[in-house]
């Protein structure tokens, strides 16, 4: 029964969310700042951004493909274009020196000049950073999308030797051509239009000296490092965003709320799960099997080690052992295991099976290991022990759009249920012209692309396209999730894979009883548990859904010396405990710290019980629910509620039940 003290309160974590056009039209918004360019996706699935600039009017329907300054890419957008400024500035300050071209660092450009051994004093410096500033603010600066071809002879004729030297080595078809006042650079970001920001801060950060194509040249460069922003209110926001970054970090947040630590006896990038670590593993665990069970998936299970020889059949022994762990017993050599798909597979050849049997879809919670450097191992998100939703399909060519089109529904049903709902879908399909570095026939990639692509399009979905990205065994569709301050996530992976039936001879027999070759399909939705709840972590600054919550409910007796309230609140506790709840009962402590204590911990219900509630049987509590918004940002709504115990246990598990579509409790 709901309560009488019903107490609404709306709390803005972190940042708002308006965006707005300006007169002017030049789109900003209170969280992230200036808009720095528009993502446009062309005809071909390729990707250009449009430079945002006075002279357009940008509107509100734009707001998803802007790209602004405080989010990771739109900062690294605008500080190529401040790079390339400060670039062409120096050409204006000096005609004879040569451009060395623009590279990025985390927070700031590098600007390659070669002076023919003039030494740029503090003077010389100091106009070039403010001409930048002009350049950036002139509505001159013009960025054009051109073949590699043309803007090689731009530089080329404009005797730009070592940016021509560089974007001859550059690995793509287009680049984008730069122009200020008859100079010339490129830069490999798909950028086109004007530039125009009215009152740009740029800051020379440093200069040093570096190598041109390493020592052997004996050419020796100046490199200015550079940073800058749009505006003074936009270095504010910015600074704002890191503090943000800190904030959720989910290494950090790990710490205050207990999940996991790694320990040096046992090994770097070896995660152990304390208990409320384990407890939303297991939610997470619980919830993934259940919904594959529900979507047709068979659950296998197969052991952590094998003898090499099965990874000599499926060629990770010739292409990825740097990355296995492998020891001997009895002269021979065993692997820990760095993949499921040969276990799979193995489980898939126990028997024949005929066309009218396929798919067949086998998934595991698979643990695997795989070596990697000590320098890249990082919290949850880059580790040496990792467990993957992982599945094999194995079908019917005919059958390919049909599974991935359930496939696409299954990431959605999935995602949705852990609030995540801004994600971006790439297709990598292969080169055409690059027979050698691709298997199978032309007419099975042909089907293969245009199954993904068919699937992609019958549900509606926007991606882009990667040429020549797909792996040399299948096309690939890889979902890219984005959190609240527009940094990228790589969860999911569809791949379509023609060489291991191959490797392994996997067939069916046709209506014909003649035997055909399967294909395989590997795909993991959430990708691995570790980085996954990495990124749950960071996504909800630590406050996860009630039923991922570590603890969903902490019962605190008003006054810890009294024997009756605490009796109570053990009882409300093991009464949650049974009907499957995390609880947790804290005793001990002056209330106020308790309450301090398990809000520290992002405890979403926290129930109070005194003398009051003891003479009820009832628990008074204080729900914290948080909603993410389109981009991200949080929204956190309190309420206080007089409850009974089982209106409590209803209250706890019909909201599991809904975030989860029925599939929990
Ligand atoms: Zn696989």
């Amino acid at each position: 029964m709901p309560g009488s003290s019903h107490a609404d309160r709306v709390v803005w974590e972190g940042l708002e969310l308006n965006a707005s056009s300006s007169r002017e039209g030049k789109l900003f918004h209170d969280a992230l700042g200036s808009a720095v360019a528009v993502r446009e996706l062309l005809e071909d699935g390729s990707v250009r951004l449009k430079v945002v600039s006075h002279r357009e009017r940008h509107t509100k329907a734009d707001l998803s493909d802007t790209l602004f300054h405080s989010d990771r890419e739109g900062r690294r957008v605008f500080l190529e274009i401040v790079g390339q400024a400060v670039l062409l500035a120096a050409k204006l300050e000096l005609r004879h020196l040569q451009l060395a071209g623009v590279s990025l660092s985390e927070e700031e450009a590098r600007v390659d000049l070669y002076t023919f051994d003039l030494k740029l004093d503090r003077e010389r410096l100091h106009r070039i950073i403010g001409l930048a500033k002009e350049v950036l603010s002139s509505g001159k600066m013009c960025f054009t999308v051109k073949s590699k071809q043309e803007v090689l002879e731009v530089l080329r004729e404009s005797r730009e030797f070592f940016l021509y030297r560089r974007a001859l080595e550059a690995p793509v078809e287009r680049l984008s051509l730069v122009e200020y006042g008859g100079n010339y650079s490129y830069t490999a970001e798909p950028l086109e239009g004007v530039v125009e920001f009215s009152e740009p801060i740029i800051t020379l950060v440093n200069t040093s000296r570096v190598h041109w194509l390493g020592e052997a040249t004996g050419i020796v460069l100046e490199r200015l490092h550079v940073s800058g922003y749009p505006s003074k209110q936009d270095e504010q926001l910015y600074s704002r965003y890191l503090s943000e970054v800190r904030l959720r970090d989910h290494v950090a947040l790990s710490k205050d709320m207990d999940i996991y630590f790694t320990e040096p006896s046992i090994g770097a990038g070896l995660i152990l799960w304390t208990p409320n670590g384990a407890r939303m593993r297991r939610a997470v665990e619980e919830y993934i099997y259940k919904v594959h069970v529900k979507r047709g998936y068979e659950p296998v299970v197969t052991p952590h080690i094998a003898l090499g020889e099965l990874f000599e059949i499926s060629g990770h022994m010739q292409h990825y052992r740097e990355n296995m762990f492998t020891f001997e017993r009895d002269g021979r050599l065993y692997v820990v295991k760095p993949m499921n798909c040969p276990f799979h597979i193995a489980i898939l050849k126990r028997r024949r099976w005929g066309y009218r049997e396929l798919p067949v879809r086998y998934f595991e919670l698979g643990t695997v290991y795989r070596y990697e450097r000590g320098g890249t191992l990082h919290g949850l998100t880059r580790v040496r022990g990792m467990t993957q939703d992982d599945a094999h399909i194995f079908l019917r060519e005919d059958q390919i759009e049909d599974e991935i089109a359930r496939l696409l529904e299954l990431v959605e049903e999935i995602y949705s249920a852990f609030g995540l709902t801004n994600y971006t879908f790439r297709l990598s399909v292969r080169d055409p012209r690059d027979k050698a570095g691709f298997m199978g026939s032309d007419e099975l990639w042909k089907l293969a692309e245009s199954s993904l692509e068919g699937a992609l399009k019958k549900q509606g979905i926007r991606f882009t396209v990667g040429i020549g990205d797909a792996a040399f065994y299948g096309p690939k569709i890889d979902i890219n999730l984005k959190d609240a301050l527009g940094r990228e996530w790589q969860c999911g992976t569809i791949q379509l894979d023609f060489n291991l039936p191959e490797r392994f001879n996997l067939t069916y027999t046709d209506e014909h009883n003649r035997e055909q070759r399967m294909v395989m399909i590997h795909r993991a939705i959430i990708g691995t548990i570790e980085r996954f709840t990495g990124l749950l972590l960071e996504y909800y600054a630590g406050r996860v859904p009630l039923w991922l919550a570590p603890i969903q409910v902490v019962v605190l007796p008003v006054e810890d010396a009294s024997k009756t309230q605490v009796d109570y609140a053990r009882s409300v506790a093991r009464r949650l405990e049974e009907r499957g709840i995390r609880t947790a009962c804290i005793v001990e402590g002056r209330l106020n710290y308790r309450i301090r204590l398990a809000r520290k911990q992002r405890i979403p219900i926290i129930a109070v019980v005194g003398s009051r509630e003891v003479e009820e049987g009832s628990v008074t509590i204080t729900k914290i629910e948080y909603s993410a918004s389109e981009l991200g940002m949080y929204k956190a709504k309190e309420e206080t509620l007089k409850l009974s115990v089982d209106g409590l246990i209803d209250l706890v598990i019909e909201q599991i039940r809904s975030a989860t579509r029925g599939i929990l409790p």
